[in-house]
């Protein structure tokens, strides 16, 4: 008998506790979040049917499915703890991961090198090489105890995807090279500091950012070094794509949100990632809207209260900005293409047109696709996670969410044939 799995979990909003959500979502944050979503359609009602696996040769479950879970269980144990999951920036495991993602990149067919901020590259150049490149990607470090998904999910399936047009002889009729990057840093757990690997990419990471040391007083520089990769402040300059080179970028991340659960949907196309401003205290304020001139007059108005309170206590204080992020809205091009993508590749794992709207929500975590902002017009898909659960060992995606984040990748990167 054929397995027949189905496509989505309903879960009708009165089934779930949205307090309860939010409280497992975050629970190993120490930072409260303020979580805001969008959700342009209110009345969401998944109709997708029952799936045949053998229904058509179009859906690659062994490639975009079987093969693409294997390999996040596989990068998953990957890791410089014993019994749970962490990969900082350029730690013995983060190596290791990068050399393995590097051969599934050549498994692809992309040419693959690294570069001295320890981004690994996958690239193909199409039909014509000197066309703006589409670079896709997200970061291959993780947070301690972490899950297997947050990352690893954007590189392992996008080339899938690729490996699937490889495998069909297509990859040279792409219009424009399709570059794949693993970036070496997002969370910012050793050297605290996010985003190294695509803020070098995008050309906005100072140079003074080389000396920032870790707890053992090694430098970014130094922990390079030791991996044979000598970083001076001119190859870092040299590190920044040149815009004109670059079409846009496009991230495939799990939510770490509770909407799609809500909403019985496996993806959504991302609207924008709010903006951010960590303030420290004595304990840590993290502030995140997606309207960057209201962010600044609460972080003003708190500011103000605080020393306030501060000097009627005549006890001393003092505010840190610890981090800063200006709201990124994705572009719309982008978002609409990524939007039928999502529509074909459902449509192809169903075999039933798609009646409802694709979910469009705001991230109210940072990504890559913030720092890509910089340099080019950015673009994010969102997989559904168990529980909205991220950062935590109970991170998990449905193997079947899974393959339709493939055959929509699929789908978007078929349109620049
Ligand atoms: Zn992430």
């Amino acid at each position: 008998m054929a397995t027949v799995t189905r496509v989505t979990k309903i879960i009708h909003h009165s089934a779930i506790d949205p307090s309860s959500i939010f409280t497992s979502c975050f629970r190993n944050s120490l930072v409260f979040v303020c979580y805001l979503v969008l959700v342009l359609s209110s009345n969401i009602s998944p109709s997708f049917g029952l799936f045949d696996e053998n229904r058509g040769s179009d859906l690659y479950p062994e490639i975009l499915r079987d093969e693409v879970v294997a390999r996040l269980h596989q990068l998953g144990g990957v890791s410089d703890g014993d019994g749970y999951l962490e990969r900082t920036f350029m730690s013995p495991a983060a190596v290791r991961a990068g050399n393995l993602i590097r051969e599934w990149m050549e498994d692809a067919g992309l040419r693959t090198w690294v570069d001295s901020l320890g981004n690994v590259h996958g690239r193909v150049e199409g039909r014509n090489a000197s066309a703006e490149a589409l670079l896709m990607g997200s970061h291959l470090d993780t947070v301690v105890d972490a899950g297997k998904f947050d990352g690893s999910l954007g590189i392992i399936s996008v080339l899938a995807a690729l490996k699937v047009l490889n495998i069909n002889g297509k990859l040279g009729e792409l219009s424009r090279p399709v570059e794949v990057i693993a970036f070496s840093d997002e969370e910012g757990v050793r050297f605290q500091s996010t985003f190294l690997g695509s803020a070098a990419v995008a050309g906005i990471l100072p140079v003074s950012a080389l000396k920032i040391t870790d707890k053992s007083d090694l430098t970014i520089q130094d922990a390079l070094k030791k991996n044979s990769i000598e970083i001076t402040e001119e190859n870092l300059l040299h590190l920044k794509y040149d815009p004109k080179s670059v079409w846009g970028y496009v991230e495939i991340h799990i939510e770490q949100g509770p909407v799609l659960e809500w909403v019985g949907f496996p993806l959504a196309v991302v609207k924008g990632i709010a903006g951010q401003t960590r303030l420290k205290v004595t304990f840590t304020v993290d502030l995140r809207t997606i309207d960057d001139m209201g962010r600044e007059a609460v972080v003003y108005e708190f500011s103000n209260r605080m020393y306030q309170i501060c000097d009627k206590r005549s006890v001393s204080c003092t505010i840190d900005r610890k981090h800063d992020a200006d709201a990124v809205i994705c572009d719309s091009e982008l978002s609409s293409k990524l939007k039928s993508a999502t529509y074909i590749g459902l449509k192809r794992m169903t075999g039933a047109a798609i009646q409802d709207e694709i979910p469009v929500v705001m991230s109210g975590a940072g990504h890559d696709a913030m720092a890509l902002s910089h340099l080019t017009k950015v673009g994010m898909l969102f997989v559904r996670c168990r529980g909205g659960i991220s950062h935590s060992p109970e991170e998990h995606v449905l193997d079947d969410d899974v393959w339709a984040s493939g055959l929509a990748i699929l789908a978007f990167i078929e349109t620049q044939m």
